[in-house]
């Protein structure tokens, strides 16, 4: 919800930068130039927070502070000094005595700023929030004390690059290598903060653009507006760093604690074990939940959001670990929790259960060295494969990890690429739900780039947004000419760049749920699981890893239809279409192949595993009380055909060619059965 914020400050320049990042936000900000003014508007408008200046041209601001205190005013108030002394000087007063929640000196950080006068506003600013919000600022301040102190360089690159351009008037390429340096500086540079020394780049960007249009006096002149922008935006560069400094003097130039990329419980009597678990945690980034108890670890699941679930079976009682894994997945929210078991005694029946109940994982016991760090890496990228993934294709490093900081922030999973040849390979290794394309790149362009994947069928859909810092209206044309969606001027101000990227994934999700889920059942459509299949046989392939699918056909269903109607026969299809998305692991694919018949694939499973698991998810099936549209109760069964990779068959086709043989011999042989191995003929029954 936007708010109301009142802006008292003097400094127009300041207001310029603020608004926008404020507005940016969905908030609605009056300005008054002077202490008078805002006192007017504070008696006319209802307001959410004031934002007070130390530079009030008519009076001191933390008076007018305090005078607003003394006529009962607790409105909240951030206190923005003309300095670091200047804030030093009053901070007890103003955060003690005035109430006032938020003091910073300029020169603020606008985004930073725009981040923190948030917190502020939310009615929940938790802790969490406030150290989620300090460990970006605390890696932002450190990308941009890194930027400050490679300016110079790139600087004095871009001035032996100006000397060569200018000595050879007639080589256009000197001149593009001017106009390239220069764009890159004003981008990344711009985008962390160095507002005059971008504005100084823009100039001789666009100098370089024009120049071979010019008369050669006109030429001499414009060379000299040059060199001077230059020498401004070396005098600006360095004041820029020192204020850097300023704003980071005082805070830690690396995180405390780097933010965590997941949470995940660890149930175990074994305090031990759980002690080498957390150390594990605190080496790969992520939260170690312990529990050492079923109730412990219910109570924790309550408590804290969490990702993924490691439990230890208990040799004296599996089943105890079995229920809890139930339990949990029942939780609202946790339908999908990723789990992994470990067991000191892996008999197959423990291990069917596990299946049963969603594991991702069995680990056995005494644990591998590098066992246990792999489980939680693959628990980690199981939940990551639920957050968006972003690739952001820019040569430019700088730029990129400034870009990737602010959407990781927002829990986004980023991969940068510096070289656009490889994209098709990164694309393949990292699909994307949305690109963050460059356009000015070496050797080839990002329009020809995107042009290029639009070709590709798989990334004709792709949200694919332009950064760039050629903002004519032909650059525009050109981006959504070239296949684009969207397009961002550089520098980036990362409220828009996260409102338009979170926009457009938010539409393309939307849209690509519909397309690829049945409505009746939620389970992928026929296309949509084909497509996923075919890249797990190719993952298969590369791996020498096996994989299960299994065609299941409900039993006896016209007669379902017939006898209770057509609406039970799709509460019945719903019904096993809900049961077989709660069992199953996360990255296990359900879907409607199509009627009554469903299908299933599991990786790295062989289908002796699998059949046991089917067989239990059957039994619920049959046990399901169904009810017939005149109120009449019935039950139904399903019959299934298995087939495993590569015993079974090598492509797809054979592979469902053999399921789908081995269903028919299910239903031959009575039904509600599942069929993984060829029937002997003494088994197979002739049918009457
Ligand atoms: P079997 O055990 O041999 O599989 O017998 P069956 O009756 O299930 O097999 P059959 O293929 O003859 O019948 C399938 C029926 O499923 C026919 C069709 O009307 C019905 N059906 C297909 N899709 C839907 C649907 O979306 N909703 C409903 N209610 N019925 C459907
Ligand atoms: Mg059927
Ligand atoms: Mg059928």
């Amino acid at each position: 919800m936007g708010k109301k914020i009142l802006l008292v400050d003097g400094d127009t320049q300041f207001c310029k930068l603020i608004v926008p990042v404020l507005e940016g936000r969905g908030h609605k900000v009056l300005q008054a130039e002077s202490g008078a003014r805002g006192d007017e508007l504070l008696k006319t408008e209802s307001l959410d927070l004031v934002i007070v200046s130390g530079a009030m041209p008519d009076g001191d601001a933390v008076e007018w502070i305090n005078s607003l205190r003394i006529s009962g005013n607790h409105i909240q108030v951030v206190f923005v000094g003309v300095s670091f002394q200047e804030v030093q000087a009053h901070k007890t007063k103003l955060e003690n005595e005035l109430g006032v929640s938020l003091s910073v000196h300029k020169p603020v950080i606008p985004f930073v700023f725009g981040a923190q006068v948030e917190t502020q506003l939310s009615s929940d600013g938790q802790d969490n929030q406030s150290k989620k919000l300090k460990d970006f600022e605390t890696m932002f301040l450190a990308l941009v004390t890194k930027y400050s102190r490679v300016l110079p360089d790139k600087l004095r690159d871009l001035s032996s690059a100006i000397e060569k351009a200018r000595a050879n008037p007639q080589d256009r390429d000197l001149l593009a290598e001017v106009r390239g340096q220069a764009h890159k500086i004003k981008g990344t540079g711009g985008s962390l903060g160095f507002r005059q020394v971008g504005e100084c780049m823009a100039f001789i960007e666009h100098a370089a653009t024009t120049m071979h249009q010019k008369h050669e006096d006109e030429q001499n002149l414009l060379w000299s507006e040059v060199e001077r922008k230059l020498i401004d935006a070396k005098s600006a560069g360095e004041q820029e760093a020192k204020d850097v400094a300023q704003v980071v003097s005082g805070k830690e130039t690396e995180p405390e604690h780097a933010p965590s990329m997941a949470r995940i419980l660890v149930v175990d009597s074994d305090r031990e074990f759980l002690d080498i678990v957390e150390e594990l945690g605190k080496q790969r980034l992520v939260e170690i939940v312990r529990a050492s108890s079923f109730n412990e670890a219910m109570d924790r699941a309550c408590l804290l959001p969490l990702d993924a679930a490691l439990i230890n079976v208990a040799q004296e009682d599996p089943d105890e670990s079995f229920k809890l894994a139930r339990e949990l997945r029942g939780l609202p929210g946790y339908e999908t929790l990723p789990l992994a078991f470990i067991s000191g005694n892996a008999l197959i029946k423990d291990r069917v259960e596990a299946a049963h109940a969603g594991a991702s994982l069995y680990l056995d016991k005494p644990l591998e060295s590098d066992s246990l760090e792999k489980a939680v890496q693959h628990l980690v990228a199981i939940r990551q494969g639920g957050r968006p993934r972003v690739l952001i294709c820019d040569d430019d490093e700088f730029f990129a990890n400034t870009v990737a900081l602010t959407l990781r922030n927002e829990g986004m999973v980023v991969r940068i690429l510096l070289d656009p040849n490889k994209i098709l390979d990164t694309m393949q290794d990292f699909p994307p739900d949305m690109l963050l394309l460059d356009v000015m790149m070496p050797d080839v362009t990002g329009f020809e780039v995107c042009r290029m994947l639009r070709q590709v069928p798989r990334w004709q859909d792709l949200p694919i947004i332009f950064l760039t810092g050629q903002t004519g209206v032909d650059a525009r044309v050109e981006a959504f000419r070239s296949g684009g969606d969207d397009y961002l001027p550089k520098p980036v101000v990362n409220e828009e760049l996260l409102t338009r990227v979170k926009v457009r994934l938010d539409r393309s999700r939307l849209l690509k749920e519909r397309s690829d889920k049945d409505t009746i059942t939620g389970l992928l459509l026929r296309r949509a699981f084909s497509e996923q299949l075919s890249g797990m046989i190719a993952e298969a392939q590369r791996t020498k890893l096996k994989f299960t699918v299994c065609l299941l056909d409900v039993d006896l269903f016209k007669k379902v239809n017939d006898s209770y109607g057509h609406l039970a026969g799709d509460r019945v299809l719903a019904g096993l279409g809900s049961l077989l998305a709660r069992r199953f692991r996360v990255d296990d694919l359900r879907g409607r192949w199509g009627g009554e018949e469903f299908i299933l694939a599991f990786r790295r499973e062989a289908k002796e595993t699998m059949h046991a698991a089917i067989n239990r998810v059957l039994n619920e099936f049959k046990a399901i009380e169904f009810t017939g549209d005149h109120g009449e109760v019935f039950h139904v069964s399903f019959s299934g055909g298995m087939a495993s990779f590569p015993e079974d068959g090598e492509s797809v086709y054979e592979l469902l060619q053999t399921a789908d043989r081995r269903l028919y011999d299910s239903k031959k042989n009575g039904r509600s059965q599942i069929t993984y191995t060829e029937l002997t003929q003494t088994q197979t029954p002739t049918l009457a």
